[in-house]
């Protein structure tokens, strides 16, 4: 498999390069250079493979002859080893559950595949890595867990103070061993930028061997498109299929664009946001104005500049009447989210969690236009992961699952920065 960088298509690399190196020195983002079809057979006998399987397929054809098919296997049935069920919640909507895996949120996918595919290239000899991750919430969470005491590998997580739920902050800042934590007094932007800034330091590069674990990672977006596959196979009715992704840095979505272009059969895509709807609002006008992120109750999608934006952009030449033709967006205040959770659980006995609500209300919304279509939301985390929002609105108790649970008596261990530069630059050169 051979990527190019997006800020400059001469920029070629393989994809041992892309996956330890995570962002190209022009501040690009890597891109497959060709994306190839399925089988059509395979899309016609879904039904006959199982997940792994599904995932083995989809990622040998992405990955070509990459990796051989045996050491391929093994990654593939070590990162996939938790369902992704539907659940049918009205006559028209289902919701693909993403949340079966150790952080409860879809992100799992993304980081334990990484995870392995990275030790997979440090084995053959490379000096000991350092994952550099800024996180909004989950992303931490499931790199945390996805990389816990993995051998060569060591993981330090930025988030922004008093903008993640508690039992996040306990998912980042209670594992040790090789996972450390930095509460960071600014915004997940401000996190994000702290990180691209480390990457391009000559003094951090010299101390450290940097490498990134969000979803600008390429190898956290290829097993993003496994599930759209496992989610069409349990469709009884393969007709009129619509996804709707409730999006943040948009990594979720462009891997289900990529599921479309290797041949699954899916009309479109819905971009859910929250007010942070940048997005929404370029497939409305045309015009991209990357903004501050604001507060939400769906804090996993508070990013005012999605990073994955560049990867859409270059999947459809920057055309946006074609882009348009693929995603529709929406947009939704926490008001509105709240009474979707209401709605949900009230009429269809089913609890989403804040990020899912703003999935279903963009299904509800799309389905008033366009009869007939069948939407799958993606219900992107465990609403036990969100309770300080969940259990007062809707006037429950939702179970904690109990490998998150445990985590509510562990001690917090995080050290807390500045948004400045300088601060944590000095951080890691002291370390
Ligand atoms: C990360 C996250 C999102 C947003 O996903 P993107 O790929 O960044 O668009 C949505 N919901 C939850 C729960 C998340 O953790």
């Amino acid at each position: 498999m051979k990527l190019f960088s997006t800020n400059d298509k001469t920029n070629i690399v393989d994809l041992r390069t892309a996956v330890l190196k995570s962002l190209p020195a022009d501040k690009g983002l890597y891109m497959p250079l060709h994306i190839p079809e399925l089988d059509k057979r395979f899309i016609e006998n879904i039904d006959s493979y199982s997940f792994v399987e599904i995932a083995f397929i989809v990622s040998s054809t992405l990955l070509g002859e990459y990796i051989p098919p045996s050491d391929l296997y093994s990654i593939v049935s070590k990162a996939i080893n938790f369902p992704a069920p539907v659940k049918s919640i009205t006559t028209n909507i289902s919701t693909l559950e993403l949340f079966h895996g150790p952080s409860l949120a879809f992100k799992d996918f993304g980081a334990r595949y990484m995870a392995e595919l990275m030790s997979y290239f440090t084995k053959k000899g490379e000096s000991k890595i350092t994952i550099l991750v800024a996180t909004s919430g989950d992303t931490g969470g499931a790199v945390a867990a996805g990389f816990y005491d993995t051998p060569g590998i060591d993981v330090l997580i930025l988030y922004p103070s008093g903008r993640v739920s508690a039992l996040q902050e306990k998912q980042l800042t209670t594992l040790g061993k090789n996972i450390s934590a930095c509460e960071v007094n600014g915004s997940f932007d401000d996190c994000q930028a702290l990180v691209k800034e480390a990457f391009l330091d000559h003094e951090l590069n010299k101390k450290y061997n940097l490498s990134s674990a969000n979803s600008i990672n390429i190898a956290r977006l290829i097993p993003q498109s496994f599930y759209y596959f496992e989610a069409f196979k349990q469709l009884k009715n393969k007709s009129n299929v619509v996804f709707c992704v409730p999006s943040g840095n948009f990594g979720n979505l462009t891997a289900g664009l990529f599921s479309k272009k290797m041949g699954l059969p899916v009309q479109r895509f819905i971009a859910a946001t929250n007010k942070n709807d940048v997005v929404p609002r370029y497939l409305e006008t045309g015009t991209y104005s990357p903004l501050e992120s604001v507060s939400t109750i769906s804090n996993a999608m508070d990013v005012g500049a999605p990073s994955n934006f560049s990867r859409i952009l270059e999947l459809y030449k920057s055309d946006w009447a074609s882009i348009k033709k693929d995603i529709v967006g929406f947009s939704f205040t926490d008001e509105e989210t709240k009474r979707a959770m209401q709605h949900v659980y009230k009429n269809h006995n089913y609890i989403c969690d804040p990020h899912g609500a703003v999935g279903f209300l963009a299904a509800e919304e799309f389905l008033k236009s366009n009869n007939g279509k069948q939407v799958v939301f993606l219900e992107t985390a465990h609403p036990s992961k969100f309770l300080d929002v969940v259990e007062p609105c809707l006037e429950t108790k939702v179970e904690v699952p109990a490998r998150l649970a445990s985590l509510a008596n562990k001690t917090k261990k995080a050290e807390v920065l500045s948004p400045a530069f300088d601060d944590f630059k000095s951080y890691l050169l002291n370390r």
